[in-house]
């Protein structure tokens, strides 16, 4: 595996990073690097996953660099379409880089299965039934799923907890099962849903009750991923501004979102910006991701920040995030989409629990690219430098026109598409 650092990867062409990328093998052959293009999701292969296809919808895949994650290289993919999101992670990357890297742990692969069942004579009873026949009902869930069982995972624990016991109405009275299942490198959606679903015969005649519901949730808290990073105030100086300056503002802003739900939508949006990219990449679902990754964000009765931001005792500014992070290294749509399958051979990661690591890192580090923006020039200066060349290619400008009117809307403080319409004019004059 190569570094991760790659100077001036920012300045090259297109061509020339793939050649680098290729000779240094990080392409699984040469070939694939070059064709990027042509293989990335053919038609045929589109068809076949999903319904009613009429073409495929390509995104940008940039790479993010400089990471160092428990000693470790990686390579990160990057597919989104918004600009600065990729440069401000490798930038934040390259700083935890410099301060030793990030430290990350995860708490296993446990995914949770939910079976609804409503209408029973004695939910007390029920419950006690259930949880009575709970180890025939584990042996149960493994036999629906025998390969996930050699392979180590598979069913390891049931729980039954009642639903709005005293509730009048005739529907909100229930009970779930969780099941509690390793998916071991996969995401495990269909192996859980298979799963559950084989039970549920065995649940309605155990609890006299019908069975609605069969399927995994995706507040996966026991499937987590935690980073951290812990930063010298030095390495955050910038511009005009002291390390101490940026780290108190970070830890200001962290507060922001921690007390205000406002701010904690915002900032949580510019960590899923690091976040749902390489989830995306990586031909995982960022839906699911997403959903769970909210839910966590409420899991003490009001929704706040992902992240927390501290100082220790030494001035250091401390950054953590943990999410739940119910992604695979295999399964679903990873093995039949080419890029799915570059992206995983770039990042080079041996397993799920391992991607999921990455995955937070990056959240981290994009989180503190943000607010190190907001705290100091604000987030437009950057933003806008970038943002300024799709509003030039809005307004027609095509090729090395490009770069000279971007420079110029930026010059005059003026990023608008009108504003570029008439610099393209003059320019093509
Ligand atoms: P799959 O149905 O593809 O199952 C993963 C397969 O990978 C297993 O059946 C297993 O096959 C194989 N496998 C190979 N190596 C391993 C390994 N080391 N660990 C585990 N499995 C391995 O995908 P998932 O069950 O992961 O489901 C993910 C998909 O489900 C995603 O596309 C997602 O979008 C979708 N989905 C999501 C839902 C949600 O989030 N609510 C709901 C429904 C679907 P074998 O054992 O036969 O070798």
């Amino acid at each position: 595996m190569i570094t991760s650092r790659i100077p001036g990867f920012y300045n090259m062409t297109v061509e020339e990073r793939r050649e680098l990328l290729a000779s240094k093998h990080v392409f699984d052959d040469e070939k694939k690097g070059h064709s990027l293009e042509q293989d990335a999701l053919p038609v045929t292969t589109a068809d076949n996953m999903i319904e009613n296809v009429i073409g495929t919808y390509p995104l940008p895949l940039g790479l993010g660099l400089n990471f160092l994650i428990n000693g470790k290289d990686y390579i990160v993919p990057m597919a989104i379409e918004e600009p600065s999101v990729v440069a401000s992670a490798s930038h934040i990357a390259k700083i935890v880089r410099n301060a030793g890297g990030f430290t990350t742990e995860a708490t296993g692969r446990v995914m949770i299965g939910q079976i609804q069942v409503v209408g029973c004579p004695d939910m007390e009873a029920a419950k006690k039934t259930l949880l009575a026949e709970k180890d025939a009902l584990i042996n149960d869930a493994n036999a629906a799923y025998p390969s996930l069982v050699a392979r180590g995972g598979g069913a390891e624990d049931l729980e039954v907890r009642l639903l709005n016991e005293n509730s009048d109405s005739k529907y909100g009275k229930m009970l779930v099962v969780h099941v509690y299942i390793n998916t071991c490198d996969a995401m495990g959606a269909n192996i859980i849903n298979t799963m559950v679903e084989s039970l549920a015969p065995t649940i309605e005649q155990l609890t006299k009750g019908k069975v609605f519901l069969r399927i995994l949730s995706n507040y996966a808290d026991r499937c987590l991923a935690k980073a951290k990073c812990v930063i010298p105030p030095e390495l955050l100086a910038t511009g005009d501004f002291t390390g101490e300056e940026v780290r108190d503002g970070v830890v200001h802003a962290y507060e922001f979102a921690a007390s205000d739900p406002y701010r904690a939508v915002t900032h949580n949006k510019g960590i899923m910006n690091g976040i749902d990219p390489i989830v995306i990449a990586t031909g995982n679902d960022w839906r699911a991701v997403e959903a769970g990754a909210h839910a966590y964000a409420a899991r003490h009765g009001k929704y706040s920040s992902m992240t927390t931001w501290s100082t220790d005792d030494t001035g250091n500014l401390i950054g953590e995030l943990e999410l739940p992070m119910s992604v695979g290294t295999v399964g679903g749509s990873i093995r039949v989409h080419p890029m799915a399958q570059v992206a995983h051979n770039m990042l080079n990661v041996e397993s799920a629990e391992e991607l999921a690591q990455v995955i937070v890192s990056v959240g981290l580090a994009q989180n503190l690219g943000a607010l190190k923006a907001l705290v100091t020039d604000g987030i437009q200066k950057g933003h806008m430098a970038l943002h300024s060349r799709s509003v030039a290619m809005a307004a027609g400008a095509t090729g090395e026109m490009i770069d000279i009117i971007a420079e110029q809307l930026i010059k005059q403080k003026e990023i608008r598409v009108g504003k570029a319409k008439e610099l393209v004019e003059e320019y093509i004059k």
